[in-house]
């Protein structure tokens, strides 16, 4: 079965987006292989796994939905994402046995965006083909960086040209919104290398770019480098700096930064990812997947073994499960929000989420105020300001 987005999806009914699940993520756990910094749920393709994969997920997603919709309605979300992992690790054959799976429990008819996430390195003709043909209407490339060295020190599969070769070959098979995903904060790598991988990137002419700063995650081959002293971490100095040439040469070329991370086009901003940054619900499948509904959030295991075998003898894969009380959700909301460069409009935002903002976030907005990382922007809304931009998790870690 065939997944087809239409050009005009009829109106949404009216559902309220903070209780019912409008995104839908499906995560793809296989990669031709392990990056040096990944702290993902990942493992080593191999040819056989993913079809005992493929069908727990379907298990699951039956089973998500038996229980969303109990009457048997159609799930029909705005969204849908395929994540990993490297979706395109997977074959052709397993790739269209993915979209036979979707296509037999969601209703696509209301689907304004469906995106995969794209390694260069297995993103050949035929299988943007592919995507395309069953639906996916955006790509997200994960270059992380053009430049031989660094990409040898992420670990990444591609080499320096496989990333705009990968784009060129989305263009000719029909994608006309592609995001490009670049690393900034990469020990070793000098304002000029970031200012080349930003020219590339940005002569690709994409709809959007994401650009994340490196987290050092504990226990991963980079972070252990590290502590044992083969580069040094780069400075809050220098991975500010890295932040702000970002943020100059993607606006520079017309891409407006809209989250703290993110720059777009007009419209093509990423819909999937605005249902998290708006406190709205989803729902995930696969390991790890990390959903959130009517009020409760659900880590699904991290290990693939042990979510197929929790899926296969009809148990649970969640893990974790955390019912969020109305001040907890609020707070969530407001750091998601404030990640937007928008920003709230905190009259409004207060009414939302049934939340006094004056008395619990009263005194933190005048410190991060006073010290001009907070801003009072056009229109009364609260924002973070340019100079807390660089700064903005630790801004927010302390409104949690
Ligand atoms: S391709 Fe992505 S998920 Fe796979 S190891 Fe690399 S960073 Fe992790």
């Amino acid at each position: 079965m065939s997944i087809s987005v239409p050009s005009s999806p009829p109106p949404l009914a009216a559902r309220d987006p903070r209780e019912y699940p409008e995104g839908l993520y499906i995560h793809l756990p296989f990669c031709a292989a392990l990056c040096t910094y990944c702290d993902f749920a990942r493992e080593l393709y191999g040819p056989e796994r993913p079809d005992r994969y493929l069908r727990a997920l379907e298990r699951e997603l039956a089973a998500k939905l038996r229980k969303l919709h109990p009457d048997g309605a159609p799930y029909a979300p705005r969204t849908i994402y395929l994540g990993g992992g490297t979706p395109t690790a997977l074959s052709p054959g397993q790739l269209g046995a993915l979209f036979d799976l979707i296509g037999r429990h969601v209703d696509a008819s209301r689907v304004e965006e469906f995106t995969a996430e794209c390694n260069p390195g297995s993103a050949d003709t035929g299988k943007l083909e592919l995507l395309r043909a069953r639906g996916v209407n955006r790509v997200s490339f994960g270059i992380q960086s053009f430049q031989p060295h660094l990409l040898q020190l992420l670990g990444r599969v591609h080499g320096a040209r496989d990333g705009a070769e990968a784009v060129r070959r989305a263009r000719a098979a029909g994608f006309d919104n592609l995001t490009v995903d670049l690393m900034h904060g990469l020990p070793t790598q000098s304002l000029e290398d970031l200012r080349r991988d930003l020219d590339a990137a940005l002569a690709l002419e994409p709809e959007h770019v994401s650009a994340y700063g490196l987290i050092y995650e504990d226990g991963t081959p980079l972070t252990v480098a590290m502590e044992r002293g083969q580069f040094p971490r780069p400075s809050p100095e220098e991975e500010a700096a890295h932040y702000r040439l970002v943020m100059e040469a993607c606006e520079g070329a017309g891409l407006r930064m809209y989250e703290i991370s993110n720059y777009a086009r007009p419209g093509r901003e990423a819909r999937h990812n605005s249902i998290y940054w708006h406190g709205e619900a989803y729902l995930a499948l696969g390991v790890s997947g990390a959903e959130y509904v009517g009020g409760e959030r659900r880590n699904n295991r991290r290990d693939v073994s042990g979510y197929l075998e929790a899926i296969e003898t009809g148990g649970d894969p969640i893990a974790e499960r955390e019912r969020l009380g109305p001040e907890a959700r609020a707070r969530e909301a407001l750091v998601l929000a404030l990640r937007l460069r928008e920003g709230i409009d905190p009259a409004a935002f207060a009414a939302r989420w049934n939340f006094d903002l004056e008395a619990h976030c009263g005194a933190a907005f005048a410190k991060f105020t006073e010290l001009g990382l907070l801003e009072i922007a056009a229109g009364g809304r609260l924002r973070i300001s340019a100079a807390g931009l660089p700064v903005a998790d630790a801004i927010l870690s302390e409104l949690v």
